[in-house]
């Protein structure tokens, strides 16, 4: 007989199909393929850990937020965020979907005129635009936000200079009783900042006023924030159109709607939780609606939605490494995905599952990541059931952020591939190599 491998004995609780205060859990869920292709076959060929987008999920949420708006207002336009996932790929799909550009940095912006977005078609937000980009974007027609008075001024400089008429929005921050207010960015409203920045825009003919822009925070869980953010702008519209006979063409409510990840802390599942694209669109068209816009000069309403698109078409496929029993007798598993590679575990607590049929017998767990640093911790208590070295775990809801907020550290970042609607799969990010940052390298002389 085989001699069996010792392991310390300890006295712990073992579950079985686990109860809470919503009853008993009937089973452990599990992702065992993303849109029909096993997970196996998918680690198997593009290696572990590995990064998924289906195409499939991005194109029904989309048409869901979509559906939401356009069948409440009659002239709806979204932009993709780019910071939210800026792989050309999915920007692509965006883009074929009939999304404009949300960029905030010279380098997003080349990237939508890459991908062959028109420059009237971009929006330009973000506190950071240079002279360069500025110049840019002025050239394009792009529609730039203004987020304070130095940029302002030195828009209408280039402006002059240019002897172009550039298309301006102010981004407005303002009381919707979301507390912490976002008030660092764009002009208050509460303290009349907006209201002289607009007039400042009004009385400098160089400039083109064409939009009202708000992005009021981020997994806003509170609808009725929206309306309250919408009717503030839609206000300053109608005071504008009153003083200079002046109509505002759009009115752009930027991101923040919440994906359905759970928020570290929070009491009940983001799945029970999240509002739903309907929700949100009653709140924001409802506000323009029964404000006193008039009817006849209703502004396009812009959406500049990131993560309540993409998270849930979003995967991170892993394999487990190891067991170990921590020194007060606590179950371990060390997988392959690390926090670096899932920024967003900071915030929140990822549903991960197993990718195999499982024992229905779970234990509280710590999931651990690969790194050699104390904080490398995926969920620091969950009910897990014992998997076995080599076997594959799922993170789901992983498609806003965790792709551009990505840390290079310790080990490389793997592969991304786009799962296409027939099934087909495709790399959209390769795998980095050592080559990949020792051509950025350089040891001076005295060192070689
Ligand atoms: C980040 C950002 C968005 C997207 O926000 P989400 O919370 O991902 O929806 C939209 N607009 C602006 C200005 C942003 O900075």
């Amino acid at each position: 007989m085989k001699k069996q491998k010792y392991e310390r004995p300890i006295i712990n609780r073992i579950s079985i199909a686990v109860s809470n205060k919503f009853g008993p859990k009937g089973k452990i869920d599990i992702i065992s393929d993303i849109d029909g292709i096993p997970v196996k076959e998918l680690v198997g060929k593009y290696g572990s850990p590995l990064y998924a987008i289906s195409e499939k999920t991005l194109r029904e949420t989309y048409n869901r937020a979509k559906q939401a708006f356009s069948t409440r207002y009659p002239k709806v336009q979204f932009a993709w965020s780019y910071k939210t996932n800026y792989l050309n790929a999915v920007c692509k799909l965006y883009h074929k979907l009939g999304s404009w550009a949300e960029v905030v940095s010279g380098f997003e912006y080349d990237k939508a005129i890459d991908n062959g977005v028109q420059g009237s078609n971009i929006i330009f937000n973000g506190p950071d635009k240079s002279e360069e980009d500025l110049t840019k974007a002025i050239k394009n027609g792009s529609l730039i936000h203004v987020d304070h008075f130095d940029e302002l001024y030195m828009i209408m400089d280039l402006a002059e200079k240019m002897e172009e008429t550039p298309k301006l929005a102010i981004r407005v921050n303002m009381d919707t009783g979301i507390y912490p207010q976002w008030d660092r960015f764009g002009f208050n409203y509460e303290n009349g900042e907006a209201w002289n920045a607009l007039n400042r825009i009004m009385l400098n003919e160089n400039v083109d006023l064409v939009g009202l822009h708000t992005h009021i925070g981020t997994y806003i869980l509170t609808p009725n924030a929206y309306g309250v953010a919408a009717y503030k702008l839609a206000e300053l519209a109608v005071r504008i159109d009153k003083k200079y006979n002046h109509k505002i063409k759009y009115i752009d409510m930027g991101g923040g709607f919440a994906s359905k990840n759970t928020l570290k802390g929070a009491y009940l599942p983001g799945t029970d939780t999240c509002p739903s694209f309907d929700d949100y669109a009653e709140a924001i068209t409802n506000a323009l609606i029964n404000s006193e816009i008039d009817p006849e000069h209703l502004p396009t309403l812009f959406l500049e939605t990131g993560r309540a698109l993409i998270d849930d078409a979003g995967y991170l496929l892993g394999t487990v490494l190891a067991n170990k029993r921590l020194a007060d007798g606590r179950r371990s598993t060390i997988i392959d995905i690390g926090v670096n590679m899932l920024f967003t575990s900071f915030w929140y607590e990822h549903n991960i599952v197993p990718a195999q049929e499982t024992t229905h017998h779970t234990e509280d767990t710590t999931i651990y990541g690969p790194l050699c640093m104390n904080i490398d911790v995926i969920r620091a208590a969950i009910q897990f059931p014992l998997l076995n070295k080599g076997d594959n775990v799922v993170i789901n809801r992983i498609g806003a952020y965790n792709m551009t907020q990505w840390l290079q550290f310790i080990t490389f970042r793997p592969n991304v591939i786009l799962i296409d609607t027939e099934g087909n799969t495709h790399i959209i990010r390769e795998n980095e190599t050592k080559k990949t940052f020792e051509q950025l390298e350089r040891v001076p002389e005295y060192l070689r």
